[in-house]
């Protein structure tokens, strides 16, 4: 690989995180031990133990949500909403007053690039926050109802891939419509969610009202299932998604869904190819592909799709893969050994399947988990590569001759959470837009997220939506 420019290293320091040999749960305001064994997070880009993280047992699962119980019914359900209003404004400013320590955090617990935990994951968290804390008292002017209620105690499962956000989208809706909360991090990525427990702390928020319970998937099961769990938010894999959902049926519980997706990025030919390529590149390998709206088919125009390619293949080649912690650093370490070896296997099906794989020159860390940025042309509609998420930096790329044709192979898929379209014709992204099944359709962009904009799926992508007005009728009651 011919690189433009050589990059001294750029690491950004780890001495401002102040990382605990060991941690328990979070329940009613203090940290307790778990009775489960705990459990090792690991540094994906070195291997390196971080730290030993409590895990919690059906017992201490029940011991939070009886807390949230308490809080709900004694202190935040009757608070004046202005006030609770008030802890999520004060919530948020810490949030930013201590956003290098939560990216730090995040990039070593995680493995994404400081770049993307420091101007993306952080910045958006409080971002969820401040508009929440705006919402608080304002909630009989949501359009839901003349005085909307909370729902009690939401039961909160979230995913790896955006360890803080995710906490964010779930936590700050819940509590600015006065309900608590049980939340459960994923299992390789607990530690920016156990500072965000002393966040809480140190926002005085009443004890009980955020409880955060460590484990792996059975913990989870355990939050899920809670007969006392009023409302259930899940983002993960939409396998697991399906057992929850089963696991809800018949109960009164509430239930919201993010789950995958297969996102296409459409690339009709007078869209301008060079802005469409930084947007190909930000569709697919923005966190590594770890994000479950990532335009991982790409849809292009056969007139164009040789110059397209073309394009691509030589941005690919400018990529940085490596040290997370280093600010020039585009691609960061595959989250877990796991899902590393799913994308292996998944792009193993790609090549015995007789799609065409290309990746860039130049070679990759010796320790912690990696994968270089992937592109496979010739690729058919029926590949495992265009029908399941790989989740990972791996991006399938297809042609269409006409719009119709463009819609229909979009469409084609189990999923509906997000696409892409790039066009200079406005009408033309009018009308597209109008006949794709998809939650979230960007146009001449592609992952842009605002907490004033509803984000979910259709189909096998879930149910629900998280996020602007309509994230907040997922934690309320309307009728009388
Ligand atoms: P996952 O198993 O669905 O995990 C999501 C969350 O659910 C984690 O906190 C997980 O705990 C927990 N969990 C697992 N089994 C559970 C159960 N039976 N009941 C309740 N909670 C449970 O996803 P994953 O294993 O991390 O990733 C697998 C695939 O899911 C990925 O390759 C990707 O395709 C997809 N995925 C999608 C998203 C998204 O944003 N839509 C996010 C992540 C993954 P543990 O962490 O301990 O497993
Ligand atoms: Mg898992």
């Amino acid at each position: 690989m011919t690189s433009l420019f050589e990059y001294a290293p750029a690491p950004e320091s780890r001495s401002i995180v102040d990382i605990r040999p060991s941690y328990g749960l979070f329940i009613d305001g203090e940290f307790v031990d778990g009775t489960g064994t705990p459990l090792k997070t690991v540094n994906p880009a070195t291997e390196e133990v971080l730290s030993e993280v409590a895990t919690a047992h059906e017992d201490d699962v029940d011991r939070a949500v009886r807390a949230a119980r308490r809080a709900f019914v004694k202190t935040w359900g009757p608070m004046r909403p202005a006030d609770r209003g008030k802890y999520l404004f004060r919530i948020a400013r810490l949030l930013q007053e201590r956003a290098r320590e939560f990216a730090v955090l995040e990039t070593l617990d995680n493995g994404k690039p400081i770049r993307e935990s420091r101007d993306v994951d952080v910045p958006l968290a409080a971002a969820h926050f401040f508009y929440h804390a705006g919402w608080a008292d304002k909630l009989e002017h949501a359009g839901l109802g003349p005085a909307p209620r909370p729902l009690g105690v939401a039961g909160q499962v979230i995913p790896w891939n955006f360890p803080l956000l995710m906490l964010a989208w779930k936590v700050a809706p819940a509590l600015a419509t006065g309900n608590t909360v049980v939340l459960k991090p994923a299992e390789t990525t607990p530690l920016t969610a156990l500072l965000f427990a002393e966040i809480c702390q140190q926002a005085d928020l009443p004890p009980g009202v955020v409880n955060i319970v460590t484990g792996a998937g059975e913990t989870g099961r355990a939050v899920i299932s809670h007969p006392d769990v009023d409302k259930v938010a899940f983002t993960g894999s939409t396998e697991v998604g399906r057992s929850i959902a089963r696991a809800v049926a018949g109960t009164e519980k509430r239930l919201t869904l993010e789950l995958g997706g297969k996102a296409a990025n459409i690339v009709f030919d007078d869209a301008p190819i060079d802005q469409a390529v930084e947007g190909i590149v930000r569709g697919i390998f923005f966190n590594q592909g770890h994000v479950c709206c990532a335009g991982s088919r790409l849809l292009v125009q056969e007139s164009v799709h040789d110059d397209v390619v073309a394009s691509l293949q030589r941005r690919i080649g400018t990529l940085r893969v490596g040290d997370p912690m280093d600010k020039n650093t585009d691609l960061g370490a595959i989250n877990s050994a796991e899902q590393l070896a799913r994308i292996r296997e998944l792009t193993a099906f790609g090549e015995t399947e007789g799609a065409t794989c290309w990746q860039p020159d130049g070679d990759l860390p010796d320790r912690g988990f990696w994968f270089k940025p992937t592109v496979f042309t010739d690729v058919s509609p029926a590949h495992r590569i265009a029908r399941d998420e790989v989740f990972g930096p791996v991006l399938s790329v297809m042609t269409f001759r006409t719009p119709d044709e463009a819609v229909a192979k979009a469409n084609n898929t189990t999923y509906g959470l997000s696409a892409g379209i790039w066009s200079e014709k406005g009408s033309r992204i009018l009308k597209v837009t109008d006949q794709l099944r998809a939650g979230v359709v960007w146009a001449n962009t592609f992952n842009e997220f605002d907490p004033t904009s509803p984000f979910g799926g259709y189909k096998q992508s879930g149910y629900g939506r998280e996020g602007g007005r309509q994230g907040l009728a997922a934690y309320l009651r309307s009728d009388s």
